[in-house]
């Protein structure tokens, strides 16, 4: 049997390195760039590019890949402990190129493209010079992709797509799209789609607005409008009608990636907490002496504790099974927890610290916006929820008696039929 919360020393020696590196060089690039997928701006290559170098140099650069990819191919729990470190920095997955939606991109690109589209969209993207969007909700819904009514008509030998979707990210910075479109309205609901790669630069495509997200400065979020656009039949990811299929595939290693990176934004948001309540008094007394703010601070520890097991946990039965269907049960509950888990220590950050902590001087209300991206980017939670407890009560069965199985006079009427007769024997002998 072996059960062990420790981390081998050599990739413990590789954690500290990130750490130190994460802490001293890559914190600090978000008060002076803007948005890290801003890849081609002259000062993002300056000072970005060099940083790329050094985790290529230590070997930790797109670790979630496998070799043949340029990654180093680690598990799951390798990546979780790495991913916590990284979730404190908005430019630490660019950094160690590893940043969504890209990571995701990268995966169905190499999964379902031709060697054309891998030299042409994957090569670039894996070295980290270019950037792309999915672009798949549209502004009549996201959690349900069947009332998509974009579409990609065949006309020779070119795809015509003309529609509207939301929320595309990164489009103004992406060098290519990856669209999921109704190819074949005719077709079973869930054939009917398939993903097409759209160049950026392909004439029909407008960005009607970039909206913000929460605090965001840089508005990165695209309404954009397709409109007889035309690419080469080529340009199709994966076979036709398989629009679905390769969005599971996009999920695949990334699945809970969002969550361990949520582990570092909500442990430095606690940090800071901590710092605060032993720094502050009031009425003569420290704040940390405060028992309801004593209460804050463990409520926040113990959950942040609890996440990460079951982050971790998760990690190590997909890297046990390596068959994300016999996980996804535990999937579905990391990522149902994960917005709250940021929502509370956030909240709990923000207020603690006061008129300074609701402030745009501190991080604290960003904190928690992001919380509700959580539980949206990847569907929502109650669709999260919901899978939790089908795949938990599937392990159940009914019973068809008038009583539950466990009515208690049952029960005391099956024990003295297993037992009765021998306390009788010892009454006798007594
Ligand atoms: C920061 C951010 C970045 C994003 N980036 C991208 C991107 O790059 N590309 C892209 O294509 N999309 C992106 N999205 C969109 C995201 O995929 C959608 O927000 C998500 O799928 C939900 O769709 P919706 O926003 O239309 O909400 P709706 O589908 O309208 O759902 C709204 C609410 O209805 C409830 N609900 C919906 N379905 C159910 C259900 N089955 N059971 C119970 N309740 C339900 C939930 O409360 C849900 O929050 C991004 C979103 C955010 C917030």
């Amino acid at each position: 049997m072996s059960w062990s919360f420790e981390t081998d020393a050599d990739f413990q020696a590789q954690l500290d390195w990130i750490d130190e590196f994460v802490r001293t060089k890559v914190e600090p690039l978000q008060f002076v760039l803007g948005s890290p997928y801003d890849v081609k701006n002259p000062a993002n290559i300056k000072l970005v590019r060099p940083l790329q170098d050094e985790v290529k140099r230590r070997g930790l650069w797109a670790c979630h890949l496998g070799p043949e990819l340029g990654g180093q191919g680690y598990g799951q729990v390798k990546l979780g402990l790495m991913n916590e470190i990284l979730g404190r920095a908005a430019f630490a997955p660019i950094v160690f190129g590893c940043q969504a939606p890209d990571s995701g991109n990268a995966e169905i690109l190499a999964h379902y493209g031709t060697a054309e589209q891998k030299e042409r969209w994957l090569k670039p993207l894996l070295n980290g010079e270019i950037v792309s969007c999915f672009s798949m909700t549209e502004p009549q819904g996201g959690a349900d992709p069947l009332i998509f009514t974009t579409t990609a008509v065949r006309d020779g030998d070119e795809w015509v797509i003309n529609g509207e979707k939301w929320f595309s990210s990164n489009v103004r910075f992406a060098d290519f799209f990856i669209v999921m479109a109704v190819s074949n309205p005719e077709a079973s609901p869930y054939q009917r789609q398939s993903m097409v790669i759209v160049p950026a630069d392909t004439p029909g495509i407008e960005i009607i607005r970039n909206v913000g997200f929460g605090a965001e400065h840089v508005p990165t979020h695209a309404y954009i409008r397709y409109t007889n656009v035309r690419v080469p039949a080529d340009h199709l990811l994966g076979g036709e009608g398989q629009a679905f299929v390769v969005a599971q595939t996009r999920l695949g290693g990334g699945r809970i990636h969002h969550a361990m990176r949520t582990i570092g934004h909500a442990k430095a948001l606690f940090d800071m907490t901590c710092e605060r309540v032993i720094s502050r008094e009031t009425k003569g007394r420290n704040l940390s002496q405060l028992q309801m703010v004593q209460e804050k601070i463990a409520d926040s520890w113990i959950e942040l504790e609890q996440f990460r097991l079951l982050v971790l946990r998760t990690a190590w039965l997909i890297d046990k099974h390596h068959d994300y269907k016999l996980v996804r049960k535990d999937i579905a509950a990391v990522k149902a927890a994960m917005p709250k888990l940021l929502h509370d220590i956030a909240a709990r950050a923000l207020h603690l610290h006061g008129s300074i902590g609701v402030s745009s001087e501190m991080p604290f209300a960003k904190g928690v916006i992001d919380s509700f991206f959580l539980g949206l980017a990847d569907g929502p939670t109650e669709v999260h929820k919901v899978t939790v407890a089908r795949e938990v009560l599937g392990a159940y069965q009914p019973t068809t008696d008038l009583f539950p199985s466990y009515h208690l006079p049952r029960r005391r009427e099956h024990a003295q039929a297993l037992y009765g007769d021998a306390l009788e024997d010892l009454q006798a002998t007594l």
